[in-house]
């Protein structure tokens, strides 16, 4: 069947419309030409009909008329070939022609409804063409999803990103590009937006982790918009891997303005309490020579004696002031202000993490997540905790530079004593023995450029929340460090989050 296009030139159109036409009455008369012997002149009209629905269902009007016409005199020669036209021969003919008009009028509307469903067609497949072509040149990588979570629509971005062919995924659950334990909750996460409106990402935006087709794992900044289609509701997700980024510094001071600024307050309370330490020595020893001095001038009773004694009171008297200055100080910055809030533990866990991954795309790192449905909610100041975190990721991740095998395994462990215990291990080299018993202590590092203040910095922090730091080693290689939290149970987190 020949396409008539909307595209062809007009007298092209016409001559294959027209064609058409007599192309249908030609076959008709074919296969009434192999009856004829049966049927003599009986029904003559009757095979003409379907060349004249299909003469005006490809060409409309015109061509319906002439497949009519073209019928009519040849059924009307075929009766005259058998007989001289009766009556009724003539009735038929005229029946004919109206139900042929008939025919051709349907045809056209046939004819008219195809050509503009093959125009819509078009059209929309230009629109699609052209969507397709922005959408695989914005940097975002772009995921629609269906209520259920299934994937509908994956971008070529999104391919390189997450490594998987959209054949591979589409009609998928997009909890398959999510690390555990995310990956098992997505459901109830959307289904609780569904039934209750509440909004975690969708309109907000954050960064949480992503993991590829090969299990590794990046941090990401995940944007959801919310599109309705008729009575189906579909989620957009723009994905931008942060790992990597030119702005990576730009964003992560942004996110970590807060960090940086606990960060040099609690390292200066460190230095303070170290340097505290350190002089407190010198400055006794200072104070006890004065005092022996002054007591060998006792005997005297000159007047410079009596000057000497004065000055070494005042100087012994200064030295520790000296060292109650930096007491002071220490106990002034332990004492900063920390805003403790019910938080949840894994939502806390997935932000440090990601800020963790930054620029760890070159060491291959997989972030597995473990955690214990018994226990939710901690009791903590939100900021201070990350901050932990991410020391003992980073380490975790430096820790791991020169091995093979680069798993960091993050948790959390209900324990007795109402307490959750949050553990980072890794399989990198394990503590350097030489420093091991000073773990905590500050500035001990093997690094090159390290201060040696985070793991002392932590150990601050979470012994002020009321919980511990130790470190053990993981078996099979590597290193743990797990610390504890006062955990809050979901009826006493109630509405605080
Ligand atoms: P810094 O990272 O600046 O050295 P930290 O106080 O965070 O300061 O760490 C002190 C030292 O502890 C590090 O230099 C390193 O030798 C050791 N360390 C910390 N975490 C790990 C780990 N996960 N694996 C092996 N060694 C570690």
């Amino acid at each position: 069947m020949p396409r008539i296009g909307c595209k062809d030139a007009p007298w092209r159109r016409a001559v294959l419309q027209y064609g058409s036409a007599i192309l249908a009455v030609a076959v008709a008369l074919g296969v009434k030409l192999l009856l004829a012997s049966t049927l003599r002149g009986e029904a003559s009209y009757l095979f003409f009909l379907p060349a004249i629905l299909i003469a005006s269902a490809l060409g409309g009007w015109g061509p319906g008329l002439l497949a009519t016409l073209l019928g009519l005199g040849l059924g009307l020669f075929f009766i005259a070939d058998v007989r001289s036209p009766l009556a009724s021969d003539i009735i038929n003919a005229v029946a004919f022609l109206l139900v042929g008009i008939g025919v051709s009028w349907r045809g056209a509307i046939l004819n008219r409804f195809r050509r503009s469903a093959v125009s819509s067609a078009e059209e929309a497949h230009t629109r699609a063409t052209h969507l397709q072509s922005i959408l695989d040149s914005i940097p975002e990588a772009m995921i629609v999803i269906d209520e259920r979570g299934s994937m509908q629509s994956f971008s070529a971005t999104a391919e390189r990103l997450f490594g998987y062919g959209a054949s591979d995924v589409l009609g998928q659950n997009v909890k398959m590009l999510m690390p555990s334990p995310y990956r098992q909750e997505h459901d109830n996460y959307l289904n609780r937006y569904i039934r209750t409106g509440e909004r975690r990402i969708i309109g907000i935006g954050r960064v949480v982790v992503g993991q590829r087709k090969d299990g590794s794992t990046f941090p990401m900044e995940l944007a959801v918009g919310e599109m309705r289609v008729r009575d189906q509701r579909f989620f957009t997700g723009f994905i931008r891997d942060i790992t990597e980024r030119q702005e990576t510094e730009a964003r992560l001071q942004e996110l970590q303005s807060e960090l940086v600024h606990m960060s040099r307050l609690t390292a200066m309370g460190e230095m303070a309490s170290a340097l505290a330490h350190e002089l407190n020595q010198p400055l006794s020893a200072i104070a006890n020579y004065m005092k022996g001095s002054r007591r060998l001038l006792e005997n005297r009773s000159d007047d410079g004696a009596k000057m000497l004694r004065d000055a070494m009171d005042k100087a012994a008297e200064q030295a520790l002031r000296a060292g109650q200055i930096i007491r002071r100080l220490r106990d002034f910055v332990a004492r900063g202000e920390s805003e403790r809030r019910v938080e949840d533990v894994k939502k806390l866990i997935e932000e440090a993490s990601a800020l963790a991954l930054v620029g760890a795309k070159d060491k291959g790192v997989r972030v597995t997540f473990e955690f214990d449905p018994r226990g939710d909610f901690v009791l903590a100041d939100k900021v201070q905790v990350q901050q932990v975190l991410l020391n003992l990721m980073r380490n975790a991740i430096e820790a791991m530079e020169d091995t093979d095998k680069r798993e960091l395994v993050v948790s959390t462990m209900l324990r007795t004593n109402n307490l959750i215990e949050i553990s980072v291990a890794d399989t990198g080299a394990g503590i350097a023995p030489e420093i091991s018993a000073q773990l905590f202590q500050p500035f001990v590092t093997t690094k090159r450029h390290g201060m040696g203040v985070g793991l002392s910095i932590s150990r601050t922090i979470i012994e002020a929340h009321g919980g511990s730091i130790a470190t053990r080693p993981y078996p099979g290689g590597g290193t743990v460090f797990s610390f504890t939290l006062p955990a809050v149970t979901k009826e006493e987190a109630g509405n605080a989050v």
